[in-house]
């Protein structure tokens, strides 16, 4: 009765953590990881330390929706939880969007924002995904040229103050479709009545041209101030040629939503902090961003940062996890001896070490190369390498995020099953990531289309895999070479016996592992032999 258990517990998770110290080391100059160490090391301090236990503290409370007042009128007004009004100003005052923005350091400020959404992610329940769209609709905005609205929204979206900080939706998917949106049956009607609003001074959006009617089956983050959203105007053709991409502000000056009901909040198996909402637009206000048609094309930069913070957030999931099941293995004694020194166990978790490591540097390889296009310095190839990796990217490491948090789990034995040891939120919150921004078919079907005429971006992916694995040893680099000749060869095969779409998938994960072991290798990452031997290669023989 005497026995007491020690619970796992955190240090500060910048200072912990060997993947990103020796990873950055490697790409960053020694200039610029000096100048952004201090701000890691105190987000990894917050991640491990205040914002954990404010994470534990917080774990039975969830977003509240309120939709009509004592005396009738209807309000919808969402209370959040105490842990995600904290996320969101230290989320702004620690520049977790605004870094990619301010460009300190060039081409690497985006590696420098995705290492502090790595360590911030995982303590705040997801507040990931309201600055994931945030990043991608300042990204969208400033790659549309609008002046209009990039002057009206982006300094709110890349500020530090949080007083001043807006956060953006992203609203596509219909009861018709996530995947195929082109079924959208929002509806766009000028508003001829408000033309432009040619008050400089007022508070309003400076123009209201367009009314939206329509319903939007899941909007996260519906305390957002901004949405991007797709709409057809009237009289446009069906199909995604035919929607276009809207602006809009939810609140008007004072605080009430412009012409759009909050149904009701999603009741969901994980991302429970997130207020995931069903919205009936009802002539809401919006502007157009980018012409009034292709808004499935306009808002592709939108999606390939909120990928890219998919990508992150799994390799920041599987890190937490095992984190956790290490610092528990010390800590638990079974047969005699701590888990920490049973060879089985620890051979398990090397195996879930192998997986969050790859995760982490493809993901991070990709923000190198995005970080590189937002600065203009990459080449023709390496653009259609980022266009390529990023569907690549985004599905393997969420399947890999889903497999590594359940077995880490399993790590603290009936432990990991008890929701007060605030364990089995990982698992719950990492089972959405391949679902959001893209199912694992759709972007391996998405991977397909980017390959490009004549499979060009297949080629550029081989070169670069060749190039990290140009001083490895024999039998690693011949798993990566085999691996890509083998689907290079079935490409062309199933190309001619029309199996091409059925094995899209098994095509997807075996170029997404195969780079995620040549980038392991350059690393010169002990883990490389060990998530070899997990396989790379799941195209059937
Ligand atoms: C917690 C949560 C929050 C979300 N937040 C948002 C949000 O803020 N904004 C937003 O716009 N959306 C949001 N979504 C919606 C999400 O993006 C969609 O659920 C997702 O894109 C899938 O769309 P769907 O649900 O309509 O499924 P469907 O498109 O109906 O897909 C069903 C299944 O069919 C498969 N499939 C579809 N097409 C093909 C094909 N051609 N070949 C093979 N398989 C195919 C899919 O892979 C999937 O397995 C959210 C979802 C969740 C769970």
């Amino acid at each position: 009765m005497l026995f007491q258990q020690q619970p796992p517990t955190l240090g500060n998770q910048y200072l912990d953590d060997p993947v990103l110290h020796s990873y950055l080391k490697r790409v960053l100059p020694p200039d610029v990881l000096r100048e952004v160490e201090p701000e890691l090391i105190e987000m990894g301090r917050l991640a491990g330390g205040d914002m954990y236990q404010m994470q534990l503290a917080d774990r039975l409370n969830e977003p509240r929706l309120t939709q009509w007042d004592a005396w009738g009128n209807r309000i919808d007004h969402i209370e959040l939880t105490p842990l995600w009004r904290a996320a969101e100003k230290i989320a702004a005052e620690h520049g977790v969007v605004a870094t990619a923005y301010e460009q300190k350091h060039g081409r690497f400020s985006r590696v420098q924002q995705c290492a502090l959404a790595y360590l911030f992610t995982p303590s705040t329940d997801i507040y990931s995904c309201p600055l994931a769209m945030t990043d991608g609709a300042a990204r969208t905005l400033l790659s549309s040229g609008n002046q209009t609205l990039i002057e009206r929204a982006v300094p709110h979206l890349t500020t530090r103050d949080p007083n001043q900080f807006w956060t953006s939706g992203q609203w596509m998917t219909e009861l018709t479709g996530g995947s195929d949106v082109g079924l959208s049956e929002t509806i766009a009607r000028p508003d001829n009545a408000n033309e432009r609003n040619a008050d400089e001074t007022s508070s309003e959006p400076p123009t209201r041209n367009w009314l939206l009617f329509g319903r939007k089956w899941f909007t996260s983050a519906a305390t957002s101030q901004i949405a991007l959203t797709l709409a057809r105007p009237e009289g446009n053709p069906p199909g995604g040629r035919g929607l276009a991409l809207f602006y809009l502000e939810m609140r008007d000056a004072c605080g009430q939503l412009r012409n759009i009901r909050i149904e009701r909040l999603k009741d969901k198996l994980g991302t429970r902090k997130v207020p995931t909402a069903e919205l009936t637009l009802d002539g809401a206000p919006a502007q157009l961003v980018a012409g009034t048609t292709d808004g499935v094309k306009n808002i592709t930069p939108l999606l390939s940062i909120t990928r890219l913070w998919n990508g992150i957030s799994a390799a920041a999931l599987m890190r937490r996890s095992v984190a956790l099941a290490l610092d528990y293995a010390r800590k638990r004694t079974a047969f005699g001896a701590p888990l920490a020194e049973k060879p089985l166990h620890m051979d398990t978790l090397a195996g879930l070490q192998a997986e969050s490591k790859a995760a982490f540097h493809i993901a991070f390889f990709v923000a190198e190369l995005t970080g590189r296009a937002e600065t203009n310095e990459i080449s023709q190839d390496e653009s259609m390498l980022l266009r390529l990796l990023t569907p690549l990217m985004k599905l393997t490491t969420a399947r890999q995020a889903v497999a590594v948090t359940s077995e880490a789990l399993e790590a603290f034995g009936g432990a990991g099953y008890v929701e007060d040891t605030g364990l089995p939120v990982l698992l719950r919150d990492a089972q959405v990531l391949p679902i959001w921004e893209g199912t694992t078919n759709v972007l391996a079907l998405d991977a397909l289309r980017a390959l490009g005429p004549d499979d060009r971006a297949l080629q550029v992916l081989k070169d670069e895999a060749g190039r990290l694995i140009s001083n490895v040893d024999g039998k690693l680099a011949s798993v990566v070479r085999n691996a890509l000749a083998h689907a290079e060869s079935w490409l062309i095969t199933a190309r001619k016996s029309g199996e091409l779409e059925a094995g899209a998938r098994r095509f997807a994960l075996t170029l997404g592992r195969t780079m995620e072991l040549a980038l392991l290798c350059k690393q010169g990452s002990r883990s490389a032999q060990r998530f070899a031997s997990e396989g790379v290669d799941r195209i059937w023989r």
